[in-house]
């Protein structure tokens, strides 16, 4: 059976699990972990589909089906970790002396991964508030390769015009690469926007659950994955087989987890904006977000994340983020239970202060992956910490 024309909600459960998933199978409702890291040849000239689980695993190859089924790509790849995945776009697209341009607000670990490529093979880096597309054309060099985005952005849910930067890539001829962590696929597909390739981590919603590291890469191009194919088992940055059955899985709930994500972020962000002790809200769901139009033309959601400024500073903040009891301080994002973090000392610790300022990350600014619990729940835990500031 095919089912590759049913919904989200379908395919996220059975592409790559149906009975008969690969040559061999047992018919298994839910793919095994195949945890073998070879595989014995019938002859020596006719290796079967596997040989050697760095090439190609059964439980991956499962996964990486159902990877290219969510964003509507022909091709999908697994990775160690979001930025082994990235590591493995970088390595294989680009040479020595090559520019990238990035929107300014982009992921920490994208951006300290592309300072090592600065050092290591003189890669030439534009960051560039791509809320502006103008900006993005702007700042393309005759040696300029690749155009990398995320929208919404981290920790600033800055959103930009994928549809209009790739129309500006392609009369350029440069690859547009968007990083979807924050929306998921559920909630967009970049390549349907004119993207060509879209890099996951998939420690966050897409894993869902705080338990996994993982990265996927999702595309159309032949000739781009084939290279990719081939660098993927050369570099060897792959998922292990238990964390590919532990995505499979989580990936089942996506949709469901997604849309209680975001009701209860519309929730709680209209919450927040309404508060006395809360100077601004950062939520592209929010009709005063500046770019809240744009994000529901090419998206089909808001997603989960939420940024606040709390009237104060650091020390309001502080207090805030350490009287919270339901809310989890820590990194990271995307799981069903509630994190929060204060940017300036946590996850953009590693950028001066003068830079964050520049950047917009004040020491007030907190960021909130909102979970999946009780709406209600969550609010008196932040009204009960607000009232002790
Ligand atoms: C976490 C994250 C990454 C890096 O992924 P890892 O799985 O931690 O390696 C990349 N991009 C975004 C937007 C992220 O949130």
């Amino acid at each position: 059976m095919t089912h590759q024309n049913h919904a989200f909600e379908t395919r996220s459960i059975h592409i790559g699990e149906e009975p008969e998933f690969f040559e061999g199978s047992k018919n298994e409702v839910v793919a095994p972990i195949y945890l073998s890291s070879t595989y014995a040849r019938k002859a020596v000239k006719n290796p079967g589909q596997f040989q050697y689980s760095r090439s190609s695993n059964p439980t991956r190859f499962a996964l990486e089906k159902r990877y290219a089924s969510l964003e509507k790509t022909t091709y999908g790849l697994g990775y160690a970790s979001g930025l082994a995945a990235e590591s493995a776009l970088l390595f294989t697209l680009l040479n020595p002396g090559d520019h990238v341009i990035g929107f300014d607000d982009l992921y920490g670990g994208t951006k300290r991964l592309f300072n090592l490529w600065k050092e290591k093979y003189d890669l030439g880096v534009s960051l560039v508030n791509a809320a502006h597309p103008h900006l993005v054309e702007e700042a393309i060099l005759p040696q300029t390769k690749l155009i990398w985005l995320e929208s919404p952005t981290n920790p600033l849910l800055k959103v930009c015009d994928i549809a209009a930067i790739s129309e500006i890539a392609h009369r350029h001829n440069l690859l547009v690469i968007v990083d979807n962590t924050f929306l998921s696929p559920y909630f967009q597909n970049p390549i349907l926007l004119g993207a060509d390739i879209i890099v996951h981590s998939v420690t966050k919603y897409i894993a869902g659950h705080s338990d996994v590291i993982g990265g996927a890469i999702m595309l159309n191009d032949q000739k781009i994955y084939e290279k990719l194919k081939f660098s993927q088992n050369a570099l060897g940055a792959v998922p292990s087989p238990f964390d590919c059955y532990l995505v499979l899985r989580g990936l089942k709930t996506l949709s469901l987890r997604m849309k209680r994500h975001e009701s209860n972020a519309i929730a709680i962000a209209g919450y927040l904006e309404k508060h006395p002790k809360v100077e601004r809200v950062y939520y592209p769901g929010l009709p005063s977000h500046p770019q809240f139009e744009l994000n529901a033309k090419q998206a089909s959601g808001f997603g989960g994340m939420i940024s606040f400024e709390i009237k104060g500073g650091e020390k309001e903040a502080v207090q805030f983020l350490e009287s919270l009891e339901l809310f989890t301080l820590a990194e990271s994002l995307g799981g069903v239970e509630s994190l929060i973090e204060h940017p300036a000392l946590m996850t953009h610790a590693s950028i001066t202060k003068a830079e964050r300022e520049l950047a917009g990350i004040k020491d007030s600014l907190i960021r909130v992956s909102i979970g999946v619990e009780d709406k209600a729940d969550l609010i008196n835990d932040l009204d009960q910490a607000f009232a002790k500031i």
